[in-house]
């Protein structure tokens, strides 16, 4: 625009000057009325030519003008988009701010939650436990079994009936007797009826407790049937341990248990290691009941064998069961004078405070 400003201005002073030229010229040989005549259209062209050249200086101005319009466009967007993203980036701070503050505040929520829940924990086991010690540290129940096909054959008939949950009714020839027990179960009852009213005993267990369930009574009166189970329908000592590890997944993380399996069996006075009842020389194991250090009884030598799961209990016990039955050849004469112990040793750490508790469990089918 400069460059067209100054050709303009150029050109018109070459024009200029050759005009004023020309008409000094003409007017030396022109009348007045003449003269007068192309003064005035020498002005007259002056000022076109001065119209032209300043019209020719704004076009370039305006060409200019143009161009710093766009430039200004164009910055005015990137300045823009810079803004976009300066505010964009100013929001994605803000807010990753305020989620740091939230999951602070979570964060504090649940621990505090979690205190309040060990608490709970805490004073819920102390009431279990109480509530166990208010129904009696001996506890007996009854079970009656049903009548046998033999007992059936033998054209014997039932003398018992059950007037309430603890009291057993036996007609002796027409002069009833009644007994009182903590819990009477009738022929009808199931394995696990029976297992839930010692289940919270087992559970005990694990608080430090040490707990003695066996079962008593003639042979052939269902001793095994309730501590051992037939088949699939589990008894007393199976359901037991089930619960001991359920109580162990239930408290992982704030108790670390550690639980051993022994199992033992007393045959004519002699203690017999089920699950190795052989020594190192491969003698058959002499063990004795002592009294412990610590006090208690214990049985040095006997093999206490840590157990991790339902599997690693039941291998034991078919283990032991194998062992048992070496020599047996009449399973009454034999079941009348053994007693089978299995013993749980569960000792926990409480992961929070350190505190440790010892807590035994035997579960114990009498000789008849
Ligand atoms: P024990 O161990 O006292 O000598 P068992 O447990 O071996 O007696 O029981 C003797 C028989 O009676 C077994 O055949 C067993 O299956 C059966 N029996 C015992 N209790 C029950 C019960 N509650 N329900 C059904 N059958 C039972
Ligand atoms: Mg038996």
């Amino acid at each position: 625009a400069e460059l067209q400003l100054g050709e303009a201005t150029a050109l018109h002073e070459v024009e200029k000057k050759e005009l004023q030229e020309y008409y000094e010229k003409a007017l030396g040989k022109m009348d007045c009325k003449d003269q007068e005549d192309a003064m005035k259209r020498m002005k007259v062209e002056e000022s076109r030519t001065m119209l032209e050249s300043s019209i020719r200086v704004v076009a370039g101005e305006l060409f200019d003008v143009r161009q710093q319009h766009d430039k200004l466009k164009e910055e005015a967007r990137s300045l823009q988009a810079l803004l976009l993203g300066e505010e964009m980036k100013q929001l994605e701070q803000a807010i990753c701010g305020q989620i740091g503050s939230l999951c602070g505040r979570m964060e504090e929520e649940k621990e505090e939650a979690s205190e309040r829940l060990k608490k709970e924990i805490t004073e819920r086991r102390r009431l279990h436990n109480l509530v166990q010690e208010l129904r009696g540290n001996i506890r007996v129940f009854c079970r009656i079994r049903p009548l046998s096909q033999r007992n059936l054959q033998d054209g014997a008939q039932s003398v018992v009936s059950f007037p309430s949950e603890t009291e057993l009714l036996l007609d002796n020839g027409g002069k009833y007797q009644s007994f009182q027990f903590d819990r009477v179960f009738d022929p009808s009852s199931t394995q696990e009826q029976v297992f839930t009213e010692t289940q919270p005993l087992v559970v005990s267990v694990m608080d430090g407790f040490n707990v003695c369930i066996f079962a008593y009574g003639q042979t052939g009166s269902g001793k095994t049937f309730t501590m051992q189970g037939y088949n699939q329908d589990g008894g007393v000592n199976t359901r037991a341990l089930q619960e001991l590890f359920q109580v162990v997944e239930q408290r992982a993380g704030m108790y670390e248990y550690e639980i051993k399996m022994s199992l033992l069996e007393i045959y004519n006075e002699n203690i017999r290691d089920l699950i190795q009842p052989k020594d190192d020389n491969g003698e058959e194991k002499k063990l004795d009941v002592k009294i412990a250090p610590e006090g208690g009884t214990c049985v040095p030598g006997m093999s206490i064998t840590p157990v991790n799961s339902m599997d690693d209990v039941l291998d034991l016990l078919a283990t032991g069961e194998s062992n048992r039955s070496v020599g047996r050849t009449n399973m009454n004469e034999h079941s009348s004078r053994s007693h089978m112990i299995l013993s749980i040793f569960a000792s926990s750490v409480n992961v929070m405070t350190g505190g440790r508790a010892h807590g035994k469990l035997h579960l114990i089918d009498l000789a008849g």
